[in-house]
């Protein structure tokens, strides 16, 4: 780890920043961050936001384009759904994302947590702004929280936590719209908690959990709960990409009026970029499992170098080893090796949802049965089929004898089978006995579909042996 560690002695490695050593919780009060990567994070966190609402209202031929009905197994991601019958499909999904992540976090850290991650997201571009609007700047925080309960003190935490709880219903109803549908849940809105307990004990559940994580437990979710968070230690190594202090550059620190005697860093221990770090951690430390590289200490500290005229990048994304050596290497020949892995990773899901059939037919042999004379010139096999729907609209199914010749009498039609649905049936399959050539003579079955072959099914035809040689 980095040389500063034995500097300090590396204490707070003991201990969580956030909490004292009787044990108690620290509040973070974050000082408000401006600087190039914040705007650029918050300009990704609005897309992201606004994907994240509007989605739920986007409507693909009649279905919601997303959706996670665990209860039903049905998921339909970018339009394309995904019946019970594909739950296979979504474990592959399910699984190459995870080694996708695995691969990401060992090449960049945890520039998910910091970019994209909802909890980030929620906290930093939506509670924390409102707690900014609301009670000010750090400074003001803490002051209004030793303050004696007064008009001020009341006016401002009541309509920041009444504010929280809105947010917290909205995006309560929001995550249940991607499990029920919109539509879904606005029939269980308009209809009550008489009607629908079950979906208004969620929304109730949900609302009270989003209220308390970003009121109350906040950066403890990342510290804490994350099991993400607590993977870094395992996946991140010192190629790996992170936010770092250049202490080779910064050390020995010292305030700027000692810096002209010399034999100082850059660093002028102004500690802006511990004041702005949501977990309340010393990036000067070196790597540390709180940091959820949220760029706020390297916006902090480039704003810094600048208004001292040094060069910007004392913090700054890169690898232990970029630090260690002064080589910086972001894009280095391994990154961009586990680089093409993702990408063919992607590539490996999209080729599943590509290949994905619109639908999905078993024909079995009738258990117990071999053959049966059919007239005087005939034999019969009796068949099962099923048929999964996984298209949009109902289907007709039909089948034919390709080969050799011969004829499907139903016992019962499979018929239309609905969106959705799996439609079963059974029939004959009646053949000739001059064209039988053995007693289990190959057959083709042709299923067909608006009149359309879907798909071939081969067999065996089992016909008596006396017709023949074997
Ligand atoms: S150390 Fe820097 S990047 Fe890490 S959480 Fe704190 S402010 Fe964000
Ligand atoms: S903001 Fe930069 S200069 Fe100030 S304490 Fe942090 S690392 Fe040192």
């Amino acid at each position: 780890m980095a040389e500063n560690d034995k500097s300090n002695g590396a204490s707070y490695r003991d201990k969580l920043s956030t909490v004292d050593n009787s044990g108690r919780r620290v509040w973070v009060y974050a000082k408000k961050v401006k600087g190039k990567y914040y705007n650029k994070r918050q300009a990704l966190a609005l897309i992201l936001l606004a994907f994240l609402f509007i989605t739920p209202f986007i409507k693909y031929k009649g279905d919601p384009i997303m959706l996670f009905n665990v209860i039903e197994r049905k998921f339909i991601i970018f339009g394309v759904i995904f019946w019970p019958q594909d739950i296979h499909l979504i474990l592959l999904v399910f699984i190459t994302i995870l080694v996708f992540v695995a691969l990401f976090t060992v090449i960049f850290g945890r520039l998910f947590c910091g970019w994209v991650c909802p909890q980030t997201i929620f906290m930093e571009f939506v509670f924390r702004k409102i707690e900014w609007a609301i009670e000010g700047d750090a400074a003001s925080q803490r002051k209004l929280d030793k303050a004696p309960w007064g008009f001020d003190k009341l006016w401002r935490k009541s309509l920041k936590h009444f504010i929280f709880f809105l947010i917290a219903i909205a995006t309560a109803a929001i995550f249940l719209s991607y499990i029920l549908s919109i539509d879904q849940l606005k029939v269980y809105l308009l209809e009550g908690p008489q009607i629908h307990p079950g979906g208004f004990a969620g929304l109730l559940v949900f609302s009270g959990l989003f209220y308390f994580v970003f009121a109350f437990f906040r950066e403890q979710v990342c510290t804490i709960a994350c099991p993400y968070g607590r993977l870094q230690s395992v996946l991140i190594d010192k190629k790996s990409i992170i936010v770092g202090y250049d202490y080779i550059r910064g050390e020995p620190r010292g305030p700027l009026s000692k810096a002209k005697e010399g034999n100082l860093g850059d660093c002028v221990a102004c500690k802006a970029c511990v004041v702005v770090c949501p977990t309340g951690i010393d990036i000067r430390n070196g790597t540390q499992m709180e940091c959820i590289n949220c760029t706020a200490c390297m916006d902090a500290c480039d704003a810094v170098m600048e208004r001292t005229g040094r060069p910007k990048g004392l913090i700054r994304y890169d690898s232990e080893e970029g630090i260690e050596t002064g080589q910086r290497s972001v894009f280095n020949a391994r990154s961009i090796a586990y680089s093409a892995v993702l990408s063919l990773l992607i590539l490996f899901v999209v080729a599943l949802f590509a290949m994905r059939e619109d639908s999905e037919t078993t024909i079995l042999r009738a258990r117990g049965t071999l053959f049966q004379e059919f007239g005087s010139d005939s034999i019969s096999n009796i068949y099962t089929i099923q048929v999964v729907n996984k298209i949009r609209k109902p289907v007709n199914i039909n089948m034919k004898v390709l080969s050799p010749k011969g004829n499907i009498k139903y016992i019962m039609a499979p018929g239309t089978i609905e969106k959705g649905t799996v439609g079963k049936g059974q029939f004959l399959v009646i053949l000739a006995k001059k064209d039988l050539k053995s007693s289990k003579t190959p057959i083709v079955i042709g299923i067909y579909s608006e009149g359309k072959l879907i798909e071939e099914y081969k067999s065996a035809f089992v016909g008596p042996g006396y017709l023949n040689n074997d």
